[in-house]
């Protein structure tokens, strides 16, 4: 998971990789997967020097915002999944109201 500043580096890249594999495919006239394999993925790659972990597809990048999935439980230290959850989806626990 990334935080929002590191996020908006990661999707300018993706949109990049985007428009060069429509592009491409424009060209060449190949298949999404044989474009995607065809061409760099800056967008993976940040996100591998930030996380370690590798993304399959640069629309991947789009899942990966810590922040849309809210803050963690006190409970259980899983994230409430949403922002606006009003409990936790893992164990239950929910959140006093406001
Ligand atoms: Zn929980």
């Amino acid at each position: 998971m990334l935080s929002d500043e590191e996020h908006a580096d990661v999707v300018r890249d993706a949109h990049e990789t985007i428009d060069a594999v429509m592009a491409y495919r424009a060209k060449t006239g190949a298949s999404l997967d044989e474009a995607q394999k065809a061409l760099p993925h800056p967008s993976a790659d940040r996100y591998h020097k930030l996380t370690g972990f590798k993304l399959w597809t640069a629309y991947d990048v789009f899942y990966v915002r810590r922040s849309d999935y809210g803050r963690d439980c006190p409970d259980c230290g899983k994230p409430y999944r949403t922002p606006k959850a009003k409990f936790c989806a893992e164990c239950g626990h929910g959140l006093p109201a406001k």
